[in-house]
């Protein structure tokens, strides 16, 4: 099974309401082979919410307590991301994951990148709390930035042999 990203599925878990839609990931959406997650939401996050961003480190920091996600307004929501990563981690305890598709620049499901903190759009190099959660534990992550048509079907492919 492949976890992926429920606003990239297009489901409105975004910060405000909406989706992330993204029409090649949703074109193999009826392969069975996607688990939807909102690590937010399963964190007890409510929907819309404000924007959140790690601040002064990256989802590996948060995870080793060493910095905090906080809200626009200041509101530090650390132990809901890593709850809700944590909740991710137990589906792939639960059934064989091959693999993540994950949203780059989210701070719970950022795979290269992150917002950096300042709130002001400006990026730095690292994960978010739920990417670098799984990628601790190695299963393979991606970004929707980095996946070609063709890398989805090899996903699919390798996960058919599990
Ligand atoms: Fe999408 Fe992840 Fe943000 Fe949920 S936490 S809305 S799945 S990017």
């Amino acid at each position: 099974m492949i976890i992926v990203s429920a606003c990239l599925l297009g489901l409105n878990t975004k910060y405000d309401g909406t989706t992330n839609a993204q029409a090649l990931i949703q074109k193999y959406s009826s392969s069975g082979k996607f688990i939807p997650v909102c690590p937010e939401q399963l964190g007890g996050l409510p929907t819309p919410r404000s924007p959140m961003e790690i601040v002064n480190g990256t989802g590996k920091d948060v995870l080793l307590g060493r910095c905090a996600v906080q809200g626009e307004q200041g509101e530090v929501v650390t132990s809901k991301f890593v709850l809700g990563a944590k909740e991710v981690f137990k589906i792939v305890e639960m059934v064989k994951v091959t693999a993540a598709i994950l949203k780059e620049r989210s701070p719970s499901c950022g795979v290269n990148h992150i917002y950096d903190g300042s709130f002001s759009h400006h990026l730095r190099a690292g994960q978010g709390v739920t990417a670098a959660i799984l990628k601790e534990h190695n299963v393979p992550v991606y970004s929707e930035v980095e996946l070609s048509e063709e890398r989805i079907l090899k996903l699919l492919r390798d996960d058919e042999g599990h």
